[in-house]
């Protein structure tokens, strides 16, 4: 087996089980190495630190795995390791034959490059690493036999994917082919369904499940606008916590026929879905004048490089301020980033400056993040990037 060594300075995150070697902290390279394959990685002085996979084209040139000497990147880790995530998922009270919920969270679950989200009989795949990638047919055949689904089907992120060097990965890869919809169960009851193959990301946005019941909480009786709804997991939570009225916006037309679908799942009335662009759509409201209790905004991710940072914090102010503008007094903004990029110490400065801009006191009021289903382990703590903020805007 090929081994890393590191340039001096670079192995105390590697002892602080840091899952990442960058392309920069590598020394050398002794031994071939290919794609995907297993490969030590010791500190400048020699001593042995960790095992992890390959990545020849990434950045992040190793995801470590193991750091016992005795342990071995095999199929007996592997099964180790989904056991334990599955277990995980049970324990935190993701059961029954039809839930939804993510059984795998790559790096937070000690199995970096690999996401398993579950939908009711149907498991999605992400293999976002050539080290998953190269060992594809050995996960799905755990996966098989330890979660015991109808049919396994794999959406690897196409970008993720480039990043790595790999070419686009999507198909069927055991089992079963899913539905074109697939009804399952969230948190809180709210029957969601999802396309598994043509939807965004794997089929729905699971990370969202618990803050939808939060904010929620705060809409009662009130007017709502759920922007960026996608197939309106929080407009129709909203309306089922008894909203006078849900106006869901989203710019894609599927996403609204999601939306209807799942109204009618879930037997509710009260969301009027509308199909715009949410920058141009705040503006016009403004211009109307229009004025609402409770705003949502759960936007896609801005940030996908450090060199967009500057132009996503724009976005997010922009649409803060003008949401922050279209708030009845004591009205209620709830807001979200998904940019790993975007620290939740930069997302409260952005709003704090759309706030002044928009003259208004805002209190934050509750802090989200993602569901209990996308754990943060303390050595991985770039695990966490979904953030969320319930400001009562006075
Ligand atoms: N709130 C959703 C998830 C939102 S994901 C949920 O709880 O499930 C982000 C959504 O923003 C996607 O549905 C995407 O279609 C939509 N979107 C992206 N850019 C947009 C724009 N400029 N205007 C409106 N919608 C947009």
């Amino acid at each position: 087996m090929a081994t890393i060594t590191l340039n001096p300075g670079k192995e105390r995150p590697v002892q602080q089980r840091h899952p990442w070697i960058f392309s920069g902290a590598i020394a050398r390279v002794q031994g071939y190495v290919g794609r995907g394959d297993a490969v030590e990685v010791c500190a400048a002085s020699g001593e042995w630190l960790a095992r992890g996979t390959w990545s020849s084209g990434s950045q992040i040139r190793a995801r470590l795995f193991s750091w016992d000497a005795d342990e071995p990147i095999d199929e007996a880790l592997l099964r180790r390791r989904l056991a334990r995530a599955i277990a995980a998922r049970e324990w935190l009270g993701y059961t029954g034959d039809d839930i939804a919920c993510r059984l795998v969270f790559a790096e937070s679950d000690g199995l970096p490059g690999l996401i398993v989200d579950r939908y009711g009989a149907y498991l999605v795949v992400q293999l976002l690493t050539q080290g998953m990638a190269a060992r594809a047919d050995m996960v799905a055949g755990l996966l098989a036999e330890l979660a015991r689904p109808r049919g396994i089907y794999e959406r690897s992120d196409a970008e993720v994917r480039e990043k790595e060097g790999l070419p686009p990965g999507e198909g069927l890869l055991w089992g079963e082919a899913p539905p074109e919809q697939i009804r399952a169960r969230q948190p809180g009851g709210l029957a969601m369904l999802a396309d598994l193959r043509a939807g965004q990301k794997t089929g729905a946005y699971l990370d969202q499940a618990h803050n939808r019941l939060r904010v929620a909480s705060y809409c009662a009786g009130r007017e709502v606008l759920d922007c960026f709804c996608y197939s309106g997991g929080f407009a129709i939570a909203a309306a089922r916590a008894g909203a006078a009225h849900v106006l869901a916006a989203d710019s894609s037309a599927p996403a609204l026929e999601m939306l209807r679908a799942n109204l009618a799942a879930n037997e509710q009335a009260g969301v009027e879905p509308v199909e715009a662009d949410v920058f141009k759509l705040l503006r016009q409201y403004r211009h109307e004048g229009r004025q609402f209790d409770v705003v949502i905004l759960d936007p896609p991710k801005f940030a996908h490089a450090q060199a967009q940072l500057e132009r996503a914090t724009r976005g997010y102010k922009d649409i803060n301020l003008i949401a922050m503008q279209l708030l009845r007094p004591g009205g209620v903004l709830a807001t979200f980033s998904c940019s790993g990029l975007v620290s939740a110490d930069l997302f409260q400065k952005v709003v704090f400056g759309a706030a002044l801009d928009a003259r208004r006191d805002v209190q934050i009021v509750e802090r989200l993040t993602q569901a209990p289903d996308h754990p943060v382990l303390l050595s991985f703590p770039e695990g966490e990037y979904l953030k969320g903020l319930v400001c009562r805007v006075a």
